[in-house]
């Protein structure tokens, strides 16, 4: 029987979907997570953007790192494989992807391609369930899938466009992947942040607009960062939030009450 407080990560392992650099939402949740005593596994897209990860997990209780393209046949399967032969077991995952490209994403949504959205909805949405089958037998105790959306998925925010209905999608697969994985002691939630500038974020048009609008939106006139992100992240993969699941929690200062 651990002595662990229920905020505590002490002797969970979590494996983090989704660190590009310093910036990452997920860094922030990553380095959140180790604060919490948390070992982690982590990936990265590629080897051009390797040693940016690698700039994040070299400072972190990081135990396995291997590359992650999830459009990459086989590359999912082997980051599980990696944690089911090093672990034998998985307590949480963070999928902190997305990807639209940028013709389809800067254009109206009218007018996006088909495969420019079923890629989108791919790497953004479709991962997530991927990554939870896989993730299930490993949560053997039970688990955590956590999720990052955005308020675009309710309201129509300028130059959002095609990420809007994708992550009205994602948001939608956490809720049935709440319920269908419930029985077996796994939660699965999404944070909602506010806009953070990131690398993704650099790729959606007018995004320093977006900012400004969000600071005023928000009752404390104060943008989210990722350290916010993390420490909420943590709270939400942690046994303290046992009763939470199928929930999209806005991490914004509350920029949605008033957001325009
Ligand atoms: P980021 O650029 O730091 O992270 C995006 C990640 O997606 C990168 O690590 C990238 O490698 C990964 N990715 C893209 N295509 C991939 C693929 N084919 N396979 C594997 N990984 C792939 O940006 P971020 O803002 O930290 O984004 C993280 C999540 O947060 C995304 O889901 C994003 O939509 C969401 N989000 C961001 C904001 C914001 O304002 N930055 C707000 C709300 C939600």
């Amino acid at each position: 029987m651990s002595a662990a407080l229920p905020g505590s990560l002490a002797g969970k392992r979590g494996l983090i979907l989704g660190i590009a650099n310093e910036h990452s939402i997920a860094t922030g949740c990553a380095k959140a997570f180790a604060a919490q005593g948390a070992v982690l596994a982590a990936t990265y897209l590629n080897e051009k953007a390797k040693p940016f990860v690698a700039a994040v997990t070299d400072h972190l209780p990081c135990e396995i790192f291997l590359p992650c393209d999830v459009e990459a046949p086989g590359q999912l399967e082997a980051v599980f494989d990696a944690v089911a032969q090093h672990w034998g077991r998985l307590d949480f995952l963070l999928h902190s992807i997305a990807f639209a490209p940028a013709a389809d994403l800067q254009g109206r949504v009218v007018d996006c391609s088909a495969t420019g959205f079923a890629r989108a909805m791919d790497i953004s949405c479709h991962s997530f369930l991927r990554a939870a089958r896989l993730a299930e037998p490993l949560m053997k105790d039970g688990g955590a899938l956590l999720a990052m959306t955005y308020q675009g998925s309710e309201r129509v925010i300028p130059h959002y466009g095609l990420m809007g209905p994708v992550k009205a999608a994602l948001e939608s697969v956490v809720r049935y992947v709440a319920v269908e994985l419930g029985p077996k002691g796994i939660r699965a939630n999404a944070l909602s942040p506010g806009p953070i500038a990131t690398r993704a974020a650099s790729g959606i048009a007018h995004f320093s607009d977006l900012l400004e609008t969000a600071t005023h939106a928000s009752p404390e006139r104060r943008l989210v960062t990722i350290e916010d992100c993390g420490t909420l992240a943590a709270y939400l993969v942690s046994d303290a939030a046992r009763m939470l699941t199928g929930t999209i929690i806005p991490v914004d200062g509350g920029e949605h009450l008033l957001g325009v």
